[in-house]
């Protein structure tokens, strides 16, 4: 078992709360991210796993056991790309060894561990090259080889691919995910990156100054945030946020920016969350048009027109406010044409006073 627990766990720095009370499971076999902001506290969270920080109040298990005293070499969890430079003088098997000749581990057991991690990794067949020789994602999997041949109960990853190109990333992340699952190890994630945290992770824990503001399953963050903030974070582009008025069975956006008609909206909503990819665009016909289509197509004027190709944003001027709708392919729109923009009500997201999502 090595699935981890938090338990009201503090830690400050000064008067910085870099971690503020955080509770989570991390089950055992799952890959567990944690996306915020910069400052957010995640590098703390992970440093706090790994035995270089301990914290102020509350208590870590890993596996079961409490480890709050337990020191870093003795946790046998493991930082992969912490230190992703190899050896250039050693060939690529000679790497992957490496932790376990230091650590005096017999030859056998070295060989059959290599063979192993080298046959999960598929890297057996360029073991004999040096790094130099290697491709830029081959010396990733060995780096990430080396750190799993000491057989770690679980492993950590620092935004591990940020400073590769986008195209390089995509490549990887879609890697470190195959990896992930044919291990069986229980991964924990940092990323900065929404897309890459939506893409890769089981379950994404949100952060906020330190606080964990949702913790999910990544569709499920998607389809109900619990505030705006975690709605502002998930999704691209961003799901518009708009002050609402509530009148009979009906809501409305931000002075005349879109009607819809749902009479299960909760009274004390503040604000009303719509998804680009739910907003609705159809030719401007008339009032009269409109009006049949039981008031919920509103007009609105085309501000700029993205063309993303397999999809095109669209930002609209609607009443007082701009709004952005995601629509598939290349539709047939101009900037200053007017359009009627609409949305089905169950797609309307509700939020109260403080932020916080309600439910219809
Ligand atoms: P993230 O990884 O999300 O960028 P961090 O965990 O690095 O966030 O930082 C969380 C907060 O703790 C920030 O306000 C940061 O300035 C502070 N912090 C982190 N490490 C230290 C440190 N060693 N000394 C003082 N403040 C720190």
């Amino acid at each position: 078992m090595a699935n981890i627990v938090f338990s009201n766990v503090t830690k400050r720095y000064g008067n910085t709360l870099a971690v503020d009370d955080a509770s989570f499971t991390v089950n055992d076999n799952e890959f567990f991210c944690f996306f915020g902001p910069p400052l957010s506290g995640k590098s703390t969270i992970l440093r706090l796993v790994l035995g270089l920080e301990t914290p102020d109040t509350g208590e870590i298990l890993i596996g079961g056991r409490p480890v709050n005293t337990v020191s870093p070499a003795e946790r046998n969890v493991a930082m992969v790309f912490q230190n992703l430079a190899l050896f250039p003088h050693m060939s690529a098997r000679d790497n992957v060894r490496f932790p376990l000749v230091e650590r005096r581990v017999a030859e056998a057991e070295i060989e059959k561990r290599v063979a192993d991690v080298a046959s999960k990794l598929h890297i057996g067949h360029i073991l004999h090259k040096p790094p130099a020789q290697l491709s830029g994602g081959e010396r990733q999997r060995v780096a990430i080889a080396r750190a799993l041949v000491r057989d770690p109960a679980a492993y950590l990853m620092d935004d591990p691919i940020s400073a590769l190109d986008a195209r390089l990333r995509e490549e990887t992340r879609v890697e470190l995910k195959r990896i992930q699952r044919e291990l069986g190890k229980t991964l924990i994630y940092v990323t900065h990156d929404q897309e890459e945290a939506m893409s890769v992770a089981d379950r994404i824990a949100i952060l906020e100054n330190g606080k964990i503001r949702q913790i999910g399953a990544p569709t499920e963050i998607y389809d109900r945030p619990a505030s705006t903030y975690v709605a502002r974070l998930l999704g691209s582009p961003m799901m518009n946020i708009l002050k609402s008025v509530r009148g009979e069975g009906v809501v409305e956006a931000a002075e005349g920016t879109i009607r819809i008609a749902d009479k299960a909206a909760p009274a004390d909503a503040v604000e009303i969350g719509l998804r680009p990819e739910d907003i609705k665009v159809r030719p401007w016909l008339d009032e009269g048009a409109a009006r049949s289509d039981g008031g919920v197509g509103r007009p609105a004027r085309v501000f700029e027109v993205e063309p993303l190709g397999g999809y095109t944003v669209v930002t609209l001027a609607a009443g007082q406010a701009r709004l952005r709708a995601l629509l598939r392919g290349q539709p047939d729109i101009r900037p200053e044409a007017m359009v009627a923009i609409s949305c089905d009500p169950s797609r309307v997201h509700y939020f109260g006073q403080s932020g916080g999502a309600l439910a219809r």
